[in-house]
């Protein structure tokens, strides 16, 4: 409670309350609050996760003293950018604020979203690494899903926070997000001691796609993989959870998760094959050629048997062949 990570977290409690009143209950909360409410975040959100803003002009620093808070505790904050002469300023302007929680709900970093498009400054901005806030151990929304998690059996990965909130208010309370970076291992780690299934939903666009796959083979080589199934999760073309939410809305959302999840060999199958012609002969061989060394890789001899029969049923060829380039490729791999 003392202690530098105590007061610490004490700050980010009080800083995340200013926030939160200056969005709700002040003029200059004005445009966020319409920001937000344009883009379907109701009341309950707001509070359940106490969304904020940090107004244009200075007012953590006057604020932060007045509590008693010393100099040296804010410059470890994060919360404050220092200048040449040593004088503390707020690090976040004009931002609607996304407080970032440990395990246990405490708040312990931000992260702030700009109001509109500006190319000179990243839409997101997190707090730099403290003393109470490891990135590659902070995973988004940890504390309730859980909770959550203990009840459906599984974590579901989101690539953003915004993804996290309009699932949580669609009544998926297990989602999760990594910190607008790769999972880490100690991400993995944490999600490994709660649950035993994996849902990864990244936004249905080339890069999420991407992210997918760098998403897969990590998992796969990491200490933890032989303790989490996953499972993928794949959306339309160009929509993230958040917008297939705002367009479809929760009760789709929810039966979308359900009915399209798929293996990590099923969604490489279907990864494999984008954008290639496969009534071309040649495009086709080398697609089962590819796809034959993804089989290859799976675990369950009646698993790769079945992939290999739906394979050659849906192509026409001889499964008979495609299981002898199978044999090859299996003896091939150390
Ligand atoms: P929004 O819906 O508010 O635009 P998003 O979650 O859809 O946000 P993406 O562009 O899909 O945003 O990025 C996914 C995640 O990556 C974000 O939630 C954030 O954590 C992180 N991120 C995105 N842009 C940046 C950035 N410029 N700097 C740091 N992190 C970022
Ligand atoms: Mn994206
Ligand atoms: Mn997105
Ligand atoms: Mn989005």
């Amino acid at each position: 409670p003392d202690s530098q990570q105590g007061r610490l977290i004490k700050l980010h409690e009080t800083t995340m309350r200013l926030y939160h009143h200056i969005l709700m209950n002040t003029p200059a909360g004005e445009s966020a609050r319409r920001y937000l409410q344009k883009r379907g975040l109701t009341q309950e959100l707001i509070d359940q996760f106490n969304l904020g803003y940090a107004p244009k002009e200075e007012v953590l620093k006057a604020v932060l003293e007045k509590e008693g808070h010393d100099y040296q505790l804010l410059r470890r904050s994060g919360l404050f950018t220092e200048d040449r002469s040593g004088s503390l300023h707020d690090r976040f302007h004009d931002r609607v604020m996304f407080p970032l929680k440990d395990g246990q709900g405490r708040p312990v970093a931000f992260s702030g979203r700009l109001l509109q498009k500006n190319t000179d400054a990243p839409k997101y901005l997190n707090s730099p690494e403290t003393p109470i806030f490891n990135k590659r151990r902070l995973i988004f929304n940890f504390d309730l899903a859980r909770k959550a998690a203990r009840e459906n059996g599984k974590l579901l990965l989101f690539e953003g926070y915004m993804d996290v909130i309009s699932a949580y208010g669609a009544g998926v309370h297990n989602g999760i997000a990594s910190m607008g970076t790769s999972l880490t291992d100690e991400q993995l780690a944490m999600i490994v001691k709660t649950t035993n299934q994996l849902n990864i939903c990244y936004d249905g666009d080339a890069p999420g796609q991407n992210a997918i796959e760098r998403a897969l083979k990590l998992i796969e080589a990491s200490a933890v993989a032989s303790q989490l199934k996953i499972r993928v999760v794949q959306l339309p073309t160009g929509q993230d959870p958040d917008e297939y939410i705002q367009q479809n809305g929760g009760a789709k959302f929810r039966d979308y998760l359900k009915n399209t999840e798929e293996t990590p060999t099923a969604f490489r199958l279907r990864y494999l094959r984008q954008g290639l012609n496969l009534s071309n002969q040649a495009e086709l061989l080398s697609y089962l050629n590819a796809a034959i060394g993804v089989i290859a890789k799976v675990g369950d001899p009646v698993a790769r048997d079945l992939y290999v029969q739906e394979l050659a049923r849906e192509f026409q060829v001889n499964p008979q062949n495609l299981q002898q380039q199978l044999t090859t490729q299996l003896q091939k791999q150390p």
